[in-house]
């Protein structure tokens, strides 16, 4: 294998040759580990078997760029971060530093080496989507923009820095010899994802008269984080739940769907859902673009997005083009 690696192997080779088929076999399976656990087993490996992992990582990315799908996307994502926090975690202090500043995060290590100092602005960015209190930015001590964290909570920092560059490097361009050599594979991982759609409660079927095709880029890409288990922003749950709500959906059905984020409570999600829909008497509206923009929840323009200013009138104008279609259909076929 380390024959193979010196080699200089392109990512074409691993894809088309037939001495790789068993590579090939290997990055599908992790894929579909992803799909099943949202994670990669840690294994400690020997060199032959971690170099091996190393080939077949490619490959399972070309095959989550094949099927281009915003779950199985996330859910690898999530998988490989959780992957690599467990070797982060065992990172002396200068290789922290190192991994720290490729990912634009600069820190200091105290002289125990035992605790990190950053920038607030750093540790905000990968730190508002994790809930538990202790990451709160009230419940840490800032001094001049500074602020001490233990190496450990530097790593789980790390653990979504790295989970949000792979999902942003998702899908890549594959040519099209290669997405044909891995046909197999990619109908295999395929058919996992449309066995667990179907399991899961966000259906295309039972939203009565909500149409999920037509929720903007912002709610369905929550919506997609939220079922490959990735934690959402506070300021994000709030933008969906409202949105879902201000379309009619049931407050059970909304509570089905956060049942699959990472800190679930059904006592408090149903809770925060009443409370949202005018349980203590204000009934709340999702947030307008500017306002989801400043909070970092507008994943980007869809062509629609650019002639509205407020998620729900996409939704209505999505919902209204798509009614005058059919019944264009309707009077044609008649
Ligand atoms: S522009 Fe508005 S509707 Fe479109 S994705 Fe951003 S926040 Fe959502």
């Amino acid at each position: 294998m380390m024959d193979i690696i010196k080699s200089n192997i392109g990512s074409n080779d691993l894809c088309t040759h037939l001495a790789f088929a068993r590579l090939r076999s290997t990055g599908k399976d992790r894929v579909l580990e992803t799909l099943q656990d949202g994670a990669i087993k840690y294994r400690r490996r020997n060199k032959p078997a971690a170099e091996k992992e190393l080939l077949a990582y490619p490959i399972a990315r070309i095959i989550v760029s094949c099927i281009d799908n915003n779950y199985s996307t996330k859910r690898y994502a999530l998988a490989v971060a959780r992957l690599s926090y467990e070797h982060i975690i065992e990172l002396k202090i200068d290789a922290l530093k190192e991994l720290a500043a490729d990912f634009g995060i600069n820190i200091t290590a105290d002289a125990r080496n035992m605790n990190v100092v950053m920038h607030f602005t750093d540790y905000i960015k990968h730190a508002h989507v994790l809930h538990e209190p202790k990451w709160k930015l009230l419940n840490r001590t800032v001094e001049q923009g500074m602020l001490t964290i233990s190496k450990g909570d530097l790593s789980r920092l790390m653990e979504e820095a790295v989970r949000k560059k792979v999902e942003s490097g998702l899908p890549h361009e594959v040519p099209h010899d290669i997405h044909e050599a891995l046909k197999p594979y990619i109908s295999e991982v395929q058919e996992a994802i449309n066995t667990r759609a179907s399991k899961q409660g966000f259906s295309r079927d039972g939203f009565g008269e909500v149409v999920p095709d037509c929720f903007p880029p912002c709610i369905s890409t929550a919506i997609a984080d939220v079922q490959a288990n990735v934690n959402l922003s506070h300021t994000m749950r709030f933008s969906m739940t409202t949105f879902m709500l201000n379309i009619g959906m049931k407050p059970e059905k909304i509570t089905e769907i956060f049942r699959a984020s990472p800190d679930f409570s059904e006592q408090d999600t149903k809770y925060q859902i009443s409370h949202i829909n005018g349980a203590s008497g204000t009934t709340y509206t999702c947030p307008a673009c500017a306002t989801m923009a400043t909070n970092g929840n507008c994943p980007g323009k869809a062509p629609m997005c650019k002639k509205i200013e407020h998620p729900l009138v996409y939704y209505r104008r999505k919902v209204w083009i798509l009614n005058k279609k059919q019944a264009a259909q309707v009077a044609h076929e008649h």
